[in-house]
């Protein structure tokens, strides 16, 4: 007896080896079978998918979590359940000094978090500069840690930009590399910039806002040398890191990313990146195939980081995360980082999200913390939002007709 089938879905599943239709088994929290055809009447409960988009749980390569300890975390729990996001890998919330704590906060979430840890040991409490005093950069506690916490620290984490490492140049980067593989770099506005970084990345390492407008990282001599080298280029999207004219750039150079990721945190949840699918839905405005959009979003993360147990997949024994999205046909029009516009031909609409098997339910967001600069509309918009949500909610779920005497009362006979 399965738990869960999920029937008639069109599947991308392109690490389990299944693109097409195909129906969906849990058992245990587990994918149990993806086949043409199961038996309805051996599962628990059955959901019919026909006509929607049903692919792994998606994996974000680069998120911001644990709010209230860090400038730029966010819940995950309020996003993952209308965004399909089932694996969050926090990209240096946390260094050495705080990567316990983190560890502690993200048990309690619904969603999977593995962490790159920071390379300075302030990880990103503060906006900005956590790489201008090397007291902070420290090798043997970031190893230290790295050991304590094997299971869940998959990589290491470094901000290069001019705020970030102030007179230390590359030398953060030094150290995140002498830490371990892989290494996921942020570049911004320089120095260092993208050609200082990039001749010093390994094979496997990580360039996040790969297709940065602040950083100009382009197309030139630099960067095809380390993307052909075996760089991974990750699009980190941000509140600053994504330009459509760069990607299209570098598309028209064969420099595809490798992996399409937020860099969700709390100055973009509220745009201009808001989620994962529409992120995806900016790579289709520039002509990236749906099949590579969900891959990079699914199956190329997980490999990136070597993930365990099938994670980005729906391979049979892996967990059971699984999203399941409307396909809405377009055009709707997309914004970069930089206000330029295109247009996605399609926009995923998530409209379950499983983990381990058990529907994430809908669950409501904190409100923004006072540091973050919101424009007039952005501000209008959430009080538009709460109105509703005050509406809905507080409004009775029934009416009298719609209940039962739920304890009845017995006659005294008397
Ligand atoms: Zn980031």
């Amino acid at each position: 007896m399965q738990d869960l089938l999920l029937t008639g879905g069109h599947v991308v599943d392109v690490g389990g080896g299944h693109v097409g239709r195909y129906d969906v088994a849990v058992r245990g929290g587990r994918i149990a079978a993806v086949a043409p055809g199961l038996a309805p009447h051996e599962a628990r409960e059955v959901v019919d998918v026909t006509g929607h988009l049903v692919t792994p749980g998606l994996v974000d390569l680069h998120t911001h979590v644990h709010p209230g300890a860090t400038y730029w975390g966010v819940h995950p729990d309020p996003v993952a359940w209308h965004s399909g996001v089932t694996t969050w890998v926090d990209a240096g919330s946390a260094g050495a000094w705080g990567i316990d704590a983190l560890r502690t906060a993200v048990s309690s979430y619904r969603v999977r978090v593995p962490a790159l840890l920071n390379i300075s040991g302030l990880g990103l409490t503060g906006r900005t500069g956590e790489s201008t005093d090397l007291a902070h950069v420290d090798v043997d506690a970031a190893r230290d840690a790295v050991a304590r916490h094997p299971d869940f620290v998959v990589g290491v984490k470094v901000r290069i930009d001019r705020e970030t490492v102030g007179a230390n140049g590359l030398r953060p980067l030094e150290r995140a590399l002498a830490v371990g593989p892989p290494v996921m770099v942020h570049v911004a506005a320089g120095p260092p910039g993208p050609e200082d970084v990039l001749p010093l990345l390994r094979p496997g390492d990580i360039l996040t806002h790969c297709a940065s407008g602040t950083a100009a990282v382009g197309a030139g001599p630099v960067v095809r040398e380390a993307y052909a080298r075996g760089v991974l280029f990750d699009v980190g999207h941000g509140a600053g890191g994504f330009a459509f004219d760069v990607l299209e750039e570098q598309l028209a150079a064969g420099l595809a990313p490798h992996t399409v990721s937020t860099d969700l945190h709390t100055r973009c949840r509220y745009g201009p990146v808001f989620d994962l699918p529409t992120t995806m839905a900016k790579l289709r405005a520039v002509g990236v195939p749906l099949h590579d959009v969900v891959e990079a979003a699914t199956a190329a993360p997980a490999a990136a980081l070597r993930l365990p147990g099938g994670v980005g997949t729906l391979a049979v024994g892996a967990p059971a995360d699984v999203a399941v999205f409307a396909v809405d046909e377009g055009p709707f029009p997309v914004v970069d980082a930089n206000g330029q516009v295109r247009r996605a031909p399609e926009r995923l609409r998530c409209v379950a999200t499983y983990v381990a098997g058990r529907l994430l339910p809908p669950s409501l967001p904190e409100p923004p913390p006072p540091w973050v600069p919101l424009t007039e509309a952005q501000r209008a918009a959430l009080d538009r939002r709460d109105k509703a949500l005050r509406d809905l909610l507080g409004q009775p779920l029934v009416g009298p007709e719609g209940l039962t005497e739920q304890f009845p009362r017995t006659r005294n006979e008397g």
